[in-house]
């Protein structure tokens, strides 16, 4: 079986460390490569490749750097399908979501070829009396992402555009599990005419990513994956001087209000639920109902729904299913396991995803549409990511419990709320401790030009993925105040100086 190595100064290098993991095809259980999984050293000679690559391209004029944003952009859009395809083969998704994906990261493309724009900077003249005052935004340095399985090419799209617009370089660690897709990103950025060096992928786990928060010439660290890793990334990051974004994982809420539109909200809801088999930072997990008869409501159409859902593998199969494998037997495992746990703790088990097999694909490592009904806050199955399709339905009976149910959850990623009542939705808006806020929309991705992030242990770090905070995240703010000799004829001013 092939090995995957790494991606230094454009070129393919092979892994030297005896280290690897297997990554599978999910459809069908069988292993596809191994890919490598890189020493300290293999990883400093990634830091020291962007290091060396910094000085040229940071020097590099913002136009420049944007054209080649341009070419990658064209390039993406010519091979959007196979890029997909590879996602699909080991994610498991299916392929019309992974177009999706493929999609939304090309958006945060687009977004980075107009950076000579927003590199504009600010400028005031007269200051005081003949001094004009401005800000520069330069680059950081060699910038690092660490990304997860669940997108591995929006994710790192939410990151290294930007970066390596701005004029930084970029060493990238992505997911073992799910990383050819990931790779091929690096190959067409080689080819749109990105300069040895400036972006650099480096397969492996843990010894690879301390190496990666603690060499002093890295300067930021940006990471998107699940709660307690974000927050180990976090405080260690910080620790050693660096500016970092850590997202983390998620539970996210649908407020359903009474008066909302039944059908809308079981069309929105089934995609936000099962859609890439729940393995979205921004699914909907938990349901809402204000009322018993909007849940009693509800649960009938869902079931009517799920019985005609269709899972199977990602590819190859027509008409597509619904809804693909989970990664790997491991979480295929763990998402099993937590039904278990739904029926220990007395939630109601409307709809049992276990034991499915899919005809031809026995192997594979699926588990089917799952509805849990009477869901209490209480229950480890409200409380914890489950971060596979699975369903639980909460009942309260005002708007007002609705709104401290989701304030009161330690996750605060995504959420949204289906009513016909403007003035309940503003009060939601206000009030929910949430960072991205649907109103009828299900699941209110932000476009790139607005950021993405979370609150509460949704995200550590004041800045969010993409959008102004992006630009921000990866310059440092430099203001200039300039006086030119007309000012220092006038002799020297030993007094404090004040704005005359
Ligand atoms: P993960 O935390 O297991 O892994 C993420 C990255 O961290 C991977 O590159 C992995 O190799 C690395 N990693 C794992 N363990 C590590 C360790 N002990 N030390 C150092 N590095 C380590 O996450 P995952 O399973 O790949 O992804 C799913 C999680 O990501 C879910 O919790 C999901 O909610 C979250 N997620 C969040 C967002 C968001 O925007 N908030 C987006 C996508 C995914």
């Amino acid at each position: 079986m092939q090995t995957l190595g790494n991606l230094i100064n454009n070129e393919a290098v092979a892994g030297r460390s005896e280290r690897h993991s297997t990554v599978y095809n999910p459809a069908t259980g069988e292993p596809r490569l191994y890919v490598s999984l890189s020493s300290a050293d293999e990883t400093r000679e990634a830091i020291a490749a962007a290091q060396a690559a910094f000085e040229g391209w940071s020097k590099t004029p913002p136009l420049v750097r944007a054209r080649v944003m341009f070419r990658f952009k064209a390039l993406l859009e010519e091979r959007r399908d196979d890029v997909a395809r590879l996602i699909s083969l080991e994610h498991g998704k299916v392929f019309s979501d992974a177009q999706g994906e493929v999609t939304r990261g090309l958006e945060v493309v687009e977004f980075a070829c107009g950076i000579p724009h927003l590199l504009k900077g600010e400028f005031s003249p007269n200051v005081g009396r003949d001094i004009d005052s401005n800000s520069l935004m330069q680059p950081l340095g060699v910038c690092v992402g660490i990304t997860p399985f669940n997108f591995p090419v929006m994710v790192p799209l939410w990151m290294l555009p930007v970066a390596i617009a701005c004029g930084n370089t970029f060493v990238l660690k992505p997911s073992e599990k799910d990383p050819s897709a990931t790779m091929l990103l690096g190959e067409l950025l080689a080819e749109a005419g990105l300069p040895a060096g400036v972006l650099n992928i480096v397969n492996g786990d843990k010894e690879a990513v301390d190496v990666l928060l603690t060499d002093e010439r890295v300067q930021s660290v940006s990471f998107v994956g699940s709660t307690p890793i974000a927050e180990y990334i976090y405080s260690t990051a910080s620790a050693h001087g660096k500016r970092c974004q850590a997202l983390g994982g998620a539970k996210n809420h649908m407020v359903i209000m009474p008066d909302a539109d039944p059908q809308q909200v079981v069309g929105s809801l089934m995609g936000a639920a099962y859609g890439s088999a729940g393995e979205r930072c921004m699914a909907i997990s938990v349901a809402v109902c204000v009322g018993d008869e909007v849940a009693d409501n509800l649960v009938e159409m869902l079931k009517g729904e799920i019985s005609q859902m269709r899972t199977g593998p990602g590819t190859g199969v027509e008409p597509e299913p619904h809804m693909g494998p989970l990664v790997t037997r491991e979480h295929q495992q763990k998402v099993s396991g937590y039904i278990d746990l739904g029926v220990e703790e007395g939630a109601t088990l409307v709809c049992d995803g276990r034991g499915l097999t899919v005809e031809g694909y026995e192997n594979g490592f699926y588990v089917g549409p799952t509805l849990f009904d009477r869901v209490t806050p209480q229950m480890r199955i409200y409380k914890e990511e489950i971060f596979g399709p699975v369903l639980a339905v909460v009942r309260v009976n005002t708007f007002d419990e609705a709104l401290k149910l989701v304030n009161d959850h330690e996750f605060g990623n995504g959420t949204s709320i289906f009513t016909r009542d403007g003035d309940t939705a503003r009060q939601y808006e206000e009030e929910v401790k949430v960072g991205m806020v649907g109103v009828n929309v299900p699941i209110p991705v932000p476009m790139a030009f607005h950021c993405f992030g979370g609150w509460k242990r949704s995200i550590f770090g004041p800045l969010n993925m993409h959008g102004p905070d992006g630009v921000r995240f990866f310059t440092r703010m430099k203001t200039v105040t300039r006086r030119w000799p007309t000012g220092i004829r006038a002799g020297a001013d030993f007094s404090m100086p004040t704005m005359k």
